[in-house]
């Protein structure tokens, strides 16, 4: 990433030449970018070989670096920040466009959500040609995609949806209910799906079905396995067989697999925004493990901690639960307002060895995540 942002410095256009004559398809949004890009590249693999910036770097100067270390590529699969997806959008021309959702998160760094679902639509209207992939469950991410020509809709099983209460294109209310959602005064609405994901199965655009036994936990992972499929079919890869080599996933980048410890398996789980928390508490409610938390609220994880406040921590109540991190304080009053009993410990690590065995799960924000990844597993 060094490499590409001085690139980058010296040389402004660099991303836009990169990118010509690659097919390049860009994977935004505020949670699951990494898995689903994780996803596409592996679908990809046989086919295309593609590069992809696998680090997670997903500025531009990550770009530039993934691109350039990979210059015999003809595709490319790159996750991209939310908020510099439409300078990417403008400086790449991409072919597909993946946005995933669109929720709070590091309101001091990303700024609001309608802003940013705005200059979304606005590069993609200047970039004619790029079908977008996107999620119809997400009011702000079907206002987004309303600048593209062509759109190809994705619906979940179940959607975060308390960050877009408000119509992004008039401000009235929306409405949300079991068949989907609308505004109450203008056109705006859930689209009708193409691809559709539920408990079971994955349902294809021409009524197709396809058993989708995942090993990555929750719901989240099979929407974001349902974008892959949908773009992977984009490219020409058949629903069948990008099904198949998701199935065959147990890790992505050092989430969700369980990590063997004398005392007890642990899991790593990265929870950095109120809409993250929602899938990792829909993982934990299926297991009996203890739960670390860890909030830091680092640069990296945006300085905010105002959001732990729209996380529902009670559904923790009865659990066994550590809290952990520089902001252990302000996640401590708010585990106790959610009368969720829970201690303290020095760091993630020292909590897993504080506790009797058994599995644990850590869930926590980026630093948090990494520190304890590196310290469990060495990397
Ligand atoms: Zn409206």
């Amino acid at each position: 990433m060094i490499g590409g942002r001085v690139a980058l410095t010296l040389d402004p256009g660099l991303l836009n030449r990169l990118a010509t004559d690659r097919t390049v398809v860009l994977v935004s949004g505020t949670n699951g970018k990494s898995t689903t890009t994780s996803m596409l590249a592996r679908a990809l693999e046989g086919d295309f070989s593609p590069a992809w910036n696998s680090t997670g770097a997903n500025m531009p100067d990550g770009a530039v670096t993934a691109l350039l270390d990979r210059p015999d590529a003809g595709t490319a699969v790159l996750e991209i920040d939310e908020s510099y997806l439409p300078v990417v959008i403008d400086d790449t021309r991409p072919g597909v466009v993946v946005l995933l959702n669109l929720s709070r998160d590091q309101l001091d760094r990303v700024g609001e959500t309608r802003m940013v679902a705005n200059r979304i639509r606005e590069a993609l209207r200047r970039s004619p040609g790029t079908t977008v992939i996107a999620n119809a469950a997400d009011p702000l991410v079907v206002a987004a995609a309303g600048g593209a020509d062509r759109r190809i809709w994705v619906r979940p099983p179940s959607s975060w949806h308390h960050d877009a209460v408000v119509c992004p294109e008039c401000l009235d209310e929306i409405r949300h209910h079991p068949s989907g959602w609308a505004c109450t005064r203008c056109d705006l609405r859930r689209p009708d799906a193409d691809w559709t994901v539920d408990e079971a199965a994955l349902y294809r655009p021409d009524g197709g079905r396809h058993p989708f036994e995942l090993h990555l936990p929750g719901a989240a992972n099979r929407t974001n396995a349902a974008f892959a499929v949908a773009a992977a079919a984009e490219l020409g890869v058949p629903a069948a067989s990008t099904v198949r080599v998701l199935c065959g996933v147990r890790d992505v980048a050092g989430r969700y697999g369980w990590i063997d410890r004398p005392g007890g398996p642990v899991r790593l789980l990265l929870a950095k925004n109120p809409a993250g928390w929602q899938e990792v508490l829909s993982v934990l409610d299926g297991t009996s493990s203890s739960v670390v938390i860890g909030v830091n609220s680092r640069q990296s994880d945006g300085r905010d901690p105002s959001w732990l406040w729209d996380v529902p921590f009670e559904r923790l109540r009865g659990r066994t639960v550590v809290a952990v991190g520089d902001r252990a304080d302000d996640l401590s009053v708010r585990l106790h307002y959610a009368q969720v009993d829970h201690a303290r410990a020095a760091d993630a690590v020292a909590a897993v060895d504080s506790l009797r065995g058994g599995p644990v799960d850590i869930a926590g924000d980026y630093s948090t995540f990494v520190s304890a990844r590196a310290r469990l597993v060495g990397v």
